[in-house]
């Protein structure tokens, strides 16, 4: 097992993976900045080591600061959490030139699933369905190649950057008149924002569910998956709203792309955890893109299996099999997880600030995943995720219910926060029945 392990991260994923490091007796060190020197991790860690200054999230992504941090406190290995450099590949190399673990796949897998359209074209050469596309990049100088292709897609299609990432560069286009110009807009985009304007062309779905399957896989022919997960209520392309499992999802299409993933992980030599995403319409089921790491909503599946998904990381990390096959994996009950963010529940506009009292809710299959305390100022510099409420119950109606009931118990004082939008959300009819898809949680807001 892993001796010591840096966690190269903050707020409340820093103190997920310090949980797991303790129950496996690994040693921890915590960096961070100067403005999270208050960080709930940040005293529980063995060490820790300020890695920069306070006014920027620059410091968790300097990798020469990080590198020397392990250095000096002679860690084994670097656990990224998610976000910051988590699927950064040229960071992962250089931890391991190093002389340390990193615990994720290996450089080369996360580069390949990096470039989307890599990775489309390695996951459908396994057998995972995807949306009908381009089959590889647009051409940059065949107009005529790229009409074709949205023929024979069919309209609407979307235009997307194989670099793209965090919803951006991507535009859908209804007819054949705007096609040519679309897509030189978005290539520039792409060229832009990414410095890479490769393109790729897929059918546009017009009420897809967004739908996603956690697996484990541990480099040395062992792949399972926990289930799958449902994160529909999305706005901007953020999730808002999470729960395990999917509700109301055709039984065979499901156990198909169960085993389509560990399929893929296998032939891959996928190492560590990570998420195959899909859009869900019809009964079916089309992969979008893979993430190389442990997710934000990674608790609801933990919830309906007991399986530790960052435990197994570590496990996997020092070179152990996984612990459990796919036979010990028994789905059960129901979990839902609301996202708890410094924003004002209307605007989105975050409230950083200090939290004058805070109250977490508690009682059976009830979990809150947080870093935050009373008296904790919220810095202005990162993402305004305060932390993560739970619910499990033996069905979907008693996780929601319990959902509800702990919403009301939560107490977040002095700063603005999306609190009230969750309350509402659990309330709502259409979201009680379950399976609602992507556009929603937008709309609704569109009407409020
Ligand atoms: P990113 O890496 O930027 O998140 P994704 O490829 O995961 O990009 O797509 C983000 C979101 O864009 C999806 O969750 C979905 O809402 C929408 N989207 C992407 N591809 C399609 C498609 N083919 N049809 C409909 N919506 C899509």
């Amino acid at each position: 097992m892993l001796d010591k392990v840096l966690i190269a991260n903050r707020g409340e994923i820093a103190l997920r993976i310090l949980r797991a490091c303790k129950e496996l007796g690994i040693k921890t060190v915590a960096v961070h900045s100067k403005a999270d020197r208050e960080l709930m991790h940040v005293r529980l860690a063995d060490e820790a080591v300020c890695i920069g200054p306070a006014s920027s999230a620059q410091s968790y992504l300097n990798i020469p600061a990080l590198i020397s941090a392990a250095e000096v406190t002679d860690s084994s290995a670097i656990h990224p959490g998610y976000g910051f450099l988590s699927e950064n590949a040229n960071f992962a190399e250089q931890v391991e030139r190093s002389g340390f673990v990193f615990v994720g796949p290996r450089a080369e897998t996360i580069r390949m699933m990096g470039d989307k359209v890599s990775a489309i074209s390695a996951m459908k050469a396994a057998g995972v369905p995807t949306v009908p596309g381009s089959d590889g990049p647009l051409p940059e100088d065949n107009d005529e190649a790229v009409l074709a292709t949205a023929q024979r897609i069919g309209y609407p299609v979307i235009i997307k950057a194989a670099a793209g990432g965090g919803g951006r560069g991507m535009r859908v286009v209804h007819s054949e008149d705007s096609l040519l110009s679309s897509v030189s807009v978005t290539r520039n985009e792409a060229n832009a924002s990414f410095g890479d304007g490769t393109l790729y062309m897929e059918k546009f779905l017009e009420n897809p569910r967004h739908v996603e399957v956690q697996v484990l896989a541990d480099g040395q022919g062992n792949a399972i998956h926990l289930y799958d997960r449902d994160c529909s209520l999305q706005r901007r392309h953020q999730k808002v709203l999470e729960e395990a499992p999917a509700p109301d999802i055709d039984p065979e299409a499901r156990e198909n792309v169960f085993k389509a993933c560990t399929d893929a992980c296998i032939e891959i030599n996928y190492r560590g955890a990570g998420t195959f995403e899909f859009l869900y319409e019809n009964g079916q089921f089309f992969f979008i893109e893979m993430n190389t790491r442990v997710q934000v909503e990674h608790p609801v599946s933990e919830m309906v299996t007991g399986v530790d998904i960052v435990k197994e990381q570590l496990r996997i990390a020092s070179g152990l099999p996984l612990s459990i096959s796919q036979d010990d994996v028994h789905l059960s009950g129901h979990a839902f997880e609301c996202r708890i963010n410094a924003e004002d529940s209307r605007t989105f506009i975050p409230s950083p600030g200090k939290i004058d009292l805070y109250h977490a809710p508690g009682g059976l299959g009830v979990r809150m995943d947080a870093h935050i305390y009373t008296g904790y100022s919220v810095p202005p510099h990162y993402d305004s995720l305060l932390g993560k409420l739970i619910t499990w119950g033996a069905s979907r109606e008693t996780a929601l219910t319990r959902m509800r009931n702990a919403l009301d118990e939560l107490l977040v004082e002095g700063i603005k926060t999306n609190i009230d939008l969750q309350k509402d959300l659990v309330r709502d009819s259409a979201f009680q029945q379950g399976g609602v898809n992507i556009h929603y949680l937008e709309k609704k807001l569109d009407l409020t």
